[in-house]
């Protein structure tokens, strides 16, 4: 299949680029389109068949359910029962941005779209161009993150190229992800909210709209999970590796430092491909060849704008051996380091 590339310019984005995109996503076509958290890769939510396509585009197992977007907050009623008043709360504070919703599924959701699950993800993008295309396909659409399964979140078109090319019928190119990690998941299916996965919304942020508020105990993993239900599948599958194996070296700043140098020297010298991943502030202070900095500690955004795409350069850079700072100082530090653990397999240093 060709996969048409078209370019949006944000400033004045074409009405008959972004019809084209609706009536494809309406005929049970895939498009990938830029979201405020990481690209989406769009079908019918609400077609069997699309969420079918969805799945074999990505090569993602299909119990791994699907987030529904949608473009009005009142679209809420049309997917899920038994809604709470706290939903209406949440997504008045948060609605649209990088937070989704578990909520109980209603019966026009196809149990293809929610990987079987009685519940369904829905979320209401910021990303204008996202909504644009949302509201012109006419339906609600199930759009994950639009990489092959496994690899990291794509926060530009390049990646969407790289990963989906000749599997699906378009992609839309909107420029760079502003956040860069995917949206904050809160389950309001059960008694107390839970956050299911981490992100630009914080638990601080709910909890000035919630009165409680628990983490699954995955997003606390720091060791690998045996995660069985497929309640947050994402935790569940390997996510994000890149080929070669990252190391997270925690500790105080100085001996950090010392210590990548050493270990990145000592793999230098036996001529393997090392990299680096740190901060802007310790950035002159590696002498390996390959430094990567994600930006500044103080522009946190930067950090988490910038992670996925370093990911993706350890591949094209054949990177073998990659140490990384740990990023934990920051307000997103359990949304970041919840991805870079992952990244790492887990794999952490102390010293
Ligand atoms: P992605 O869109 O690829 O970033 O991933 C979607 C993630 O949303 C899944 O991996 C799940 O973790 C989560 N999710 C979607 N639907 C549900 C649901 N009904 N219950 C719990 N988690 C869900
Ligand atoms: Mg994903």
């Amino acid at each position: 299949m060709e996969t048409k590339v078209i370019k949006i310019d944000r400033t004045h984005p074409d009405t008959e680029q972004i019809k084209e995109a609706g009536r494809i996503l309406r005929e049970g076509g895939l498009v990938a389109f830029p979201t405020e958290t990481v690209y989406g890769l769009g079908g019918d939510g609400l077609q069997e068949t699309a969420a079918a396509r969805i799945y074999a585009a990505k090569g993602r197992p299909s119990d791994n359910p699907l987030i529904l977007h949608i473009a009005e907050v009142e679209d809420i009623e049309k997917l899920a029962v038994d809604i709470p008043e706290l939903a209406y709360r949440l997504a008045e504070k948060f609605w649209p941005g990088p937070m989704t919703m578990i909520l109980k599924k209603g019966p026009v959701v196809p149990y293809a779209t929610t990987g079987g699950l009685d519940t369904v993800a829905i979320r209401m993008p910021s990303d204008e161009i996202a909504r644009a295309i949302i509201k012109a396909s006419g339906t609600y659409i199930a759009a994950p993150s639009a990489n092959l399964s496994g690899r990291p979140s794509p926060t530009k078109a390049e990646h969407v190229i790289e990963d989906l090319s000749g599997r699906i019928e378009m992609i839309v190119d909107g420029g760079n992800s502003d956040i860069g990690l995917e949206s904050s998941i809160i389950d309001l299916s059960g008694e107390v909210p839970m956050i299911l996965r981490p992100g630009y919304i914080t638990k601080e942020d709910f909890e000035q709209v919630v009165e409680e508020v628990t983490f699954d105990s995955a997003v606390l993993a720091t060791k690998p999970q045996e995660s069985v239900v497929a309640k947050a599948p994402g935790m569940k599958y390997r996510h994000y590796a890149p080929k070669g194996q990252i190391t997270i070296v925690e500790g105080d700043t100085e001996a950090v430092v010392k210590k990548i140098n050493e270990l990145a020297a000592e793999q230098e010298e036996n001529g393997i491909r090392v990299a680096v991943l740190c901060a802007e502030e310790t950035k002159a202070r590696y002498n390996c060849r390959h430094v990567y900095s994600l930006g500044s500690l103080k522009q946190e955004k930067e950090i988490s704008a910038h992670l996925f795409a370093a990911l993706r350069s350890f591949d094209t850079e054949q990177m073998e051996v990659i140490y990384s700072e740990s990023f934990e100082n920051t307000k997103l530090a359990r949304a970041i380091m919840n991805r870079l653990r992952k990244a790492a397999g887990y794999q952490t240093l102390q010293v």
